[in-house]
């Protein structure tokens, strides 16, 4: 069956669906490791399984694939000229799931975080660093743990 995504697509589209870890995903804990975060990957117990979640600071850290996720405004979020029905009815589906999850999260008061993979391509530290510097301002606003 002919389909119009490209290879880098569709290899990453055979990583979700085998439930792997994504490059940016990778890179981006590797960052965080260094600066000397500690996190849960994917935890099942919560909505959506965040890829990254640092308990410590109630945050999660959700890494976005461009395309699947609808990064707005990206190069990456092309749509296919086949089956185009099809996918706008996916990639609604995938934004609301993500807006759903979100929610439920903020609600459970968690402090919610999304990255775009071509963020992290392009400026991984810059990524890292917002990141760090969100969850730090996390930590000011809450009492001191026990
Ligand atoms: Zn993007």
């Amino acid at each position: 069956m002919a389909d119009s995504l490209t290879p880098t697509q569709r290899s990453e589209n055979m990583r979700r669906i085998r439930g792997q870890d994504t490059k940016p995903e990778i890179a981006l804990r590797s960052a965080l490791h260094r600066q000397g975060f500690r996190f849960r990957k994917n935890d099942r117990r919560l909505p959506g399984k965040p890829d990254i979640v640092l308990p410590k600071y109630r945050t999660v850290v959700f890494v976005n694939g461009c395309f699947w996720h609808r990064h707005e405004g990206c190069s990456k979020a092309t749509t296919p000229k086949t089956n185009t029905e099809f996918w706008m009815k996916k990639f609604r589906e995938n934004v609301k799931r993500d807006a759903a999850k979100t929610a439920q999260l903020r609600d459970m008061d968690w402090k919610v975080l999304t990255v775009w993979e071509c963020e992290i391509s392009s400026d991984l530290e810059g990524v890292a660093r917002e990141i760090i510097g969100e969850v730090r301002s996390t930590a000011a606003s809450q009492p001191p743990e026990a």
